[in-house]
């Protein structure tokens, strides 16, 4: 542990609070707080990511040591450590929430490994900061048990991601009223340590705008481009515009890698978009089971479903829009930011090509492709059809042959598979006659199609079977499903059934079909 190298650019070269005390409060002129964990009970580490000890050249034995808890529970701090909390605001639900910062992350510091990859270390959940409001700071076990998993699932997916190292058990009660009806209940806590080149969020940005406080966003600016875009140059004429347009850039690829695997965020505020163009934040995000661009799994959204599957893309230029609003002043003129949200537009055009591409199998884009895409998703909404067994299983399907067995398992409604069976026979033949156009050999396509569909994702139930098993005690469930989702797009011979429809019961079970944002 104690090789662990640090270089904390954020706290060195930006601006903190010289108040000292973790009181609530308006944070001005600042961009941190300095705050320390406070400690727990009793930590016990639960679960780590092996690759993420590895990128930080740590090991097992490491992750075993009564310091390595004391730490990642929040108990104690390594030489080189300067624990802070970030001031940053942000939209929520469209409209503007003013300061919100990190109310329960504490950033540890920022590790610099021996390939010179920087990795900041934050804790979720590590006790409050000046940015609690009227919140405790802390995480129960099962939204901590999301995050752990999830970030680094998404990862072994492809899609670009905050990470995970630990999970550590507090061995304190955490109380939360899980449904907002007046039910608070203790919960086990916990705390994650995530981990990401860089935590800085387009709330970064709109705090000191909304402000007016151009002197601090200006550091700021220049600061993320040092640090986190070093191949740009921050006093280059065109600086703005071109860092603009690369972080709508990432974030149409993220958003394309999203609607590829059926992720759903759930809470897309800007508070909650990474600069880097990385999924950050997990919360009362879902994964789709039955095909439906109108479902969310945030039951906080239930009812104008701003953060719906089908809308994420919209939604990201949308925060887009905010933070070239916030970074208009640093601007000469609007121009440069207009065509950075063309870049957005172009390149997620771009990217949804390259998600039919690939799931279909395709040798390259052709005219109506798209439309080949969408009818296909038209009839999996219609007919109510797993997407991921649907996509993965129509690799095995040879159109040619009216043999569809291999996608058997995708159906949720007899009735409607039934019904749906004709129209599913026509679409096959366009397919065909598409495929007959690249002209490749079946195996060619089908390995295509298993890159880019997974077999297995954390679909909601499974995540609440390790959740309920790790608060009675039992974390078997939680590291099996940690090694599956290691390898997404393998078939895994005796993992079947991490790789099934979602079962009846967990249709609209607490947890599993619909979660707040109570965590
Ligand atoms: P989220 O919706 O999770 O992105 O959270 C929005 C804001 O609420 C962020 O500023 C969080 O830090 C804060 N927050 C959420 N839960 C807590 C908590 N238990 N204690 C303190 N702050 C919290
Ligand atoms: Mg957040």
């Amino acid at each position: 542990m104690g090789a662990l190298r640090f270089d904390n650019a954020f706290v060195r070269e930006l601006p903190g609070d010289p108040v000292a005390a973790n009181t609530r409060c308006q944070v001005q002129g600042a961009l941190w707080s300095a705050v320390e964990p406070t400690p727990v009970a009793a930590p016990r580490v639960l679960a780590v990511w092996r690759e993420m000890l590895d990128a930080l050249g740590l090991d097992e034995a490491d992750a075993a040591t009564p310091e390595f808890a004391a730490i990642f529970g929040g108990n104690a701090l390594l030489a080189g450590m300067q624990p802070y909390a970030g001031n940053y605001g942000g939209h929520q639900f469209g409209h503007w929430a003013g300061q919100l910062g990190d109310g329960r992350a504490i950033t540890l510091g920022e590790v610099v490994n021996a390939a010179g990859e920087r990795w900041e270390l934050q804790l979720k959940g590590a006790g409050p900061t000046p940015y609690s409001r009227t919140a405790d700071g802390r995480a129960v076990l099962r939204s901590s048990i999301r995050e752990f998993l999830c970030s680094e699932a998404m990862h072994h997916l492809g899609v670009p991601t905050t990470r995970a190292l630990s999970l550590v058990g507090t061995g304190e009660q955490v109380v939360r009223d899980m449904f907002y009806d007046g039910h608070p209940a203790p919960e086990p806590g916990a705390v994650v340590c995530r981990v990401a080149p860089s935590f800085i969020r387009f709330g970064h940005f709109e705090l000191p705008a909304s402000r007016g406080d151009t002197g601090l966003l200006r550091r700021l600016f220049d600061f993320c481009i040092r640090r986190d875009f070093p191949h740009l140059d921050a006093s280059a004429p065109d600086a703005v515009g071109a860092w603009f347009a690369e972080v709508c850039e990432r974030t149409a690829v993220l958003i394309g890698h999203w609607m590829r695997v059926g992720f759903v965020h759930g809470v897309m505020n800007t508070d909650n978009m990474s600069i880097l163009g990385l999924t950050i934040d997990y919360g009362p995000y879902g994964w789709i089971d039955d095909y439906d661009p109108d479902w969310t799994p945030n039951t906080t959204d239930a009812q104008r479903r701003r953060y719906r599957f089908g809308q994420q893309a919209a939604v990201a230029y949308w925060n887009l829009g905010r933070l070239a609003g916030a970074i208009a002043t640093l601007a000469d003129d609007v121009e440069p930011l207009q065509d950075g949200l063309a870049r957005y537009v172009g390149t997620y055009e771009r990217v949804e090509r390259e998600n039919a591409v690939a799931k279909l199998g395709l040798a390259s884009f052709r005219e109506g492709d798209l439309q080949l895409m969408e009818d296909l998703q038209a009839w999996m909404h219609a007919t109510e059809v797993d997407m991921t067994l649907f996509f993965r299983g129509l690799a095995d399907v040879d159109p040619a042959s009216g043999d569809i067995a291999p996608l058997a398992g995708a159906f949720y409604d007899e009735d409607k598979r039934s019904s749906g069976e004709p129209a599913l026979r026509a679409w096959l033949a366009r397919y065909a006659t598409r495929l007959a156009a690249d002209a490749e050999a079946p195996d060619v396509r089908r390995e295509r199609m298993r890159r880019a569909n997974p077999r297995y994702v954390l679909r909601n139930y499974l995540a609440q079977q390790a959740i309920e098993a790790a608060t009675s005690g039992d974390l078997s469930e939680l590291h099996v499903l940690m090694d599956v989702l290691r390898r997404p797009y393998d078939d895994q011979p005796g993992q079947e059934r991490f790789a099934a429809r979602r079962p009846d019961w967990a249709r609209r079970k607490a947890g599993c079909s619909m979660l707040s944002c109570s965590s």
